[in-house]
């Protein structure tokens, strides 16, 4: 196999003892997904190299919500005690009307995390990922940083990842190659994925603010027309996290754009008091473009595959993204393990997590839509959420159990 630019300066990632079908991978992409892959196929005995375009890892993004079906991959990976120091596990979850701040249900978190055996968990993304890298790196994965994947080869019975430094082109050969590469995914479109990800027509501003006496911890929804916020302690509870999701006609694109406070004050300024007092304690917003992937027919060919946001991008009204990478990577190493080949296992990788998360993707998007009725159809949803809504964790035991 020859690949272009490759003039002998290549990595290989060195093998070690075989453990199943693969000894050693190359993973694109130094995200949630790829660290937690990192870490998986690392402990179950491959060697692992990651190529991240970044060239350091910086503290991006805000709070996250960690369900039983995550934090139990955490545990087996022998990261979630350290997680736990900075974490908070809320009492419940509180759905709220967005204008008046009245609860319309409360549903307590404990009863199903004891039923689940695994905790619900709120942490900063930059705590997560802090964890997993220093996982990573105390198990001896290389990390290629500043390192942009520009080209693969992944079909003659070894894979390839060519990156770019500094103009210099980096090929990076092991027996597996995983893109964990995100929403706009370079190894998704290398592998021929026509799929783009469309702009569903909604910003998310996020921000955090030092805590406030506000009784319990808890996440709290609060619903309005046309946008809802989200809130909850992160940071052993020295910080509140804040999302506030509003309609928008103009895309945004970047990662964690600066975010107009005066856009996001005028969207809620009609909400109630809580609500502006949290909005009020927020030195800055960022912007995130909330995008939308379709299911993929498929996730990989060859020895390459995809894993995360780049196999299954979906909208965060279910709080899945990061939790279906981290249950991705758990689903990989267990694949790897098995066999017979490496192309069979990760094809068999992919037939076990296509329908899972396709289902989430789609159950997102419903979510969604309900957060933002108006009229007459949110009374309606109001009322059902009020009987019903003690009991929503019960309803989703198909997604908490794992
Ligand atoms: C507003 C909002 C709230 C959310 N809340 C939650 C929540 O509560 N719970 C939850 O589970 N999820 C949540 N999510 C989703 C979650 O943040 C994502 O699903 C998750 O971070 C995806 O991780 P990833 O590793 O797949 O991708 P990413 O985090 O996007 O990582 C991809 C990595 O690949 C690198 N990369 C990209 N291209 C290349 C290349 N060509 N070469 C080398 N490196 C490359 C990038 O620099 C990046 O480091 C939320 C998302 C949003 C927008």
């Amino acid at each position: 196999m020859r690949v272009a630019g490759a003039a002998g300066r290549g990595l290989i990632v060195p093998a070690h003892p075989k453990h199943g079908v693969a000894s050693s991978a190359v993973i694109v992409g130094g995200g949630i997904g790829g660290l937690a892959c990192a870490v998986a196929l690392r402990r179950a005995g491959l060697s692992v190299s990651i190529v991240e375009q970044a060239p350091a890892f910086e503290e991006v993004g805000a709070g996250l919500q960690l369900s039983p079906n995550a934090t139990r991959v955490l545990r087996d990976l022998g990261v979630l005690p350290t997680l736990e120091e900075n974490a908070i596990a809320p009492e419940a979850l509180e759905i709220r009307d967005g204008h008046s701040g009245r609860i319309i249900a409360s549903c307590p978190y404990g009863p199903a995390a004891v039923r689940l055996g695994a905790p619900f968990l709120v942490a900063h993304r930059a705590d997560l990922h802090r964890v997993l890298a220093e996982a990573a790196r105390a198990l001896d994965c290389t990390f290629e940083m500043g390192a942009r994947l520009e080209g693969m080869e992944a079909s003659d019975g070894v894979a390839v990842a060519v990156a770019n430094r500094d103009g210099e082109a980096l090929p990076i050969q092991a027996d597996i190659l995983i893109g964990a590469d995100g929403v706009r995914s370079t190894v998704r479109a290398q592998l021929g994925g026509s799929a783009a990800p469309v702009f569903a027509g909604r910003v998310a501003y996020r921000a955090t603010i030092p805590a406030i006496a506000e009784g319990r911890p808890a996440v709290r929804l609060y619903l309005g027309p046309e946008a809802h916020l989200v809130t909850y302690p992160v940071r052993g509870g020295a910080t509140v996290n804040i999302v506030a999701v509003v309609k928008a006609d103009r895309p945004v694109t970047r990662w964690s754009e600066p975010g107009e406070a005066s856009a996001v004050h005028a969207a809620f300024a009609m909400w109630a008091e809580e609500v502006q007092a949290l909005l009020a304690g927020a030195p800055e917003f960022r912007c995130w473009g909330l995008y939308d992937l379709d299911p993929l027919p498929r996730w990989g060919a060859g020895r390459a595959t995809l894993l995360g946001d780049a196999a299954h991008a979906m909208l965060p009204f279910l709080a899945q993204g990061a939790a279906q990478a981290i249950e991705d990577a758990a689903a990989l190493a267990a694949a790897l393990a098995q066999g017979p080949s490496a192309e069979a296992a990760l094809r068999a990788y992919e037939a076990a997590r296509r329908p899972r998360t396709a289902r989430i993707q789609r159950e997102a998007r419903t979510s969604g839509a309900i957060y933002h009725l108006s009229g007459p159809a949110r009374l309606a949803r109001d009322a059902f959420i009020g009987l019903t809504g003690n009991r929503l964790l019960e309803r989703y035991e198909w997604l908490y159990g794992g």
